[in-house]
């Protein structure tokens, strides 16, 4: 059996600033060792200037990591004086995140949740509940964190793959309605009506924890900063010349280009697509992100979907929904939502559309068609 995940998913995610490529790739990655980029057209490093200067006041001054946490490689880069602490505060941010929700983790609270049939909850879950319950109901149930038992059948929580009967997923998918895990906003808890019902915040953590790192550098005075969580990005402000951030996006087909560019400000730039982590079996591939109807994985015709949104947290809820809900019900629902999000939609037949909102600032050598809101 062939298999896949997102590891690799960075390998092709490159992000260009002020004056040089920052090429974040899986190969490069240099878990935990800080890193002072080269941003300034002499060649030397800010870290080199700052000495020179006596100390790290240069807005140019940047500081950077890389961390593998959520199973994937992530890279947290932040500009000004207060550049090491804001990477430092991120990179504990995502490691509290990471300890806290993931699903297979036996020290989580997820984990803890699910095998409890529920409990209290910490103000994030609690917060990550609340914004599922609005996306679940907003995109009819197909944003529905409790397709877990469905998720973890295929293999893919345990990477112990298997393609389940239909008879099979029919039994699992009666425990995987989102509105019997009863959450109490008042109380700050959760009680599942099954025992055998389970959640899992694979589709939102990593825009959750994006959006959290923003608020973080803001917070200590940063104003320019980027984040690549495994391929899910989030830039504060501009780069520090001005300028927008230049993300690529991933060509789905190939992990080794992108199908063009986004310029963007102030915003998450989130991807989905099956190609992030699949198996193959006799000849067939199946990946992680589940149509809620039939418990198998989503055919919609869509094979990557991008979400541009200065929310993080909703950004990486659409991307997966609009994945799984296809080209026509996925331009329907942004023209419900066209002032809360923009939408990079690829289709198996190559065909790629892209809203309004966005259309100046994307680039790409295939044909664009633009996506109006003329309702
Ligand atoms: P993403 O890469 O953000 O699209 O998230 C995919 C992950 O979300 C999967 O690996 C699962 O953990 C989880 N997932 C799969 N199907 C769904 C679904 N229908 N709704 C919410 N989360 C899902
Ligand atoms: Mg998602």
């Amino acid at each position: 059996m062939k298999e896949k995940n997102n590891l690799r998913k960075t390998l092709s995610v490159f992000i260009c600033v002020a004056c040089c490529s920052l090429f974040v790739s899986c190969g490069n990655s240099n878990t935990g060792n800080a890193d002072k980029t080269k941003d300034n057209e002499s060649g030397i490093s800010a870290s080199e200037i700052d000495k020179k200067n006596g100390g790290n006041n240069d807005d140019d001054y940047a500081a950077s990591r890389d961390i593998f946490a959520m199973d994937t490689y992530m890279t947290v880069k932040a500009y000004g004086s207060n550049a090491d602490e804001a990477v430092e505060e991120a990179i504990k941010e995502i490691e509290r995140l990471d300890g806290m929700l993931s699903a297979t983790d036996k020290d989580s609270e997820i984990y803890k949740l699910n095998m409890n049939q529920g409990g209290s909850l910490s103000e994030d879950v609690s917060y990550l509940i609340e914004r599922s319950k609005e996306i679940y109901e907003s995109t009819e149930g197909t944003f529905n964190i409790a397709i877990y038992p469905i998720v973890e059948k295929w293999g893919f929580a345990s990477g112990d793959y298997n393609v389940p009967t239909q008879d099979e997923l029919n039994e699992l998918l009666k425990d995987t309605d989102f509105s019997k895990v009863n959450y109490d906003k008042n109380n700050q808890s959760l009680l599942y009506e099954t025992e055998t019902m389970k959640i899992d915040l694979g589709g939102i953590a990593k825009g959750y924890t994006s959006a959290r790192i923003m608020d973080i550098f803001k917070d200590l005075g940063v104003t320019s900063g980027i984040v690549n969580l495994g391929g899910n990005v989030q830039v504060l402000g501009t780069k520090t010349d001005g300028s927008d951030w230049k993300v690529a996006i991933q060509d789905p087909l190939d992990e080794d280009s992108y199908i063009g560019v986004l310029k963007t400000h102030d915003k998450a730039v989130i991807t989905s697509g099956g190609y992030e982590r699949y198996f193959e079996k006799d000849g067939v591939r199946y990946h992680h992100i589940i149509d809620p109807k039939t418990g198998y994985p989503a055919d919609s015709g869509l094979i990557s979907v991008t979400i541009v949104c200065s929310d993080g947290t909703m950004a990486d809820c659409l991307s997966t929904s609009l994945f799984i809900m296809g080209k026509d019900e996925a331009i329907a629902y942004w023209k419900k939502h066209s002032s809360e999000f923009d939408t990079i939609l690829y289709t198996e037949n190559n065909e790629l559309l892209v809203t309004e909102g966005i259309a100046d600032q994307f680039t790409s050598e295939l044909n664009i068609t633009i996506i109006n809101d003329d309702k």
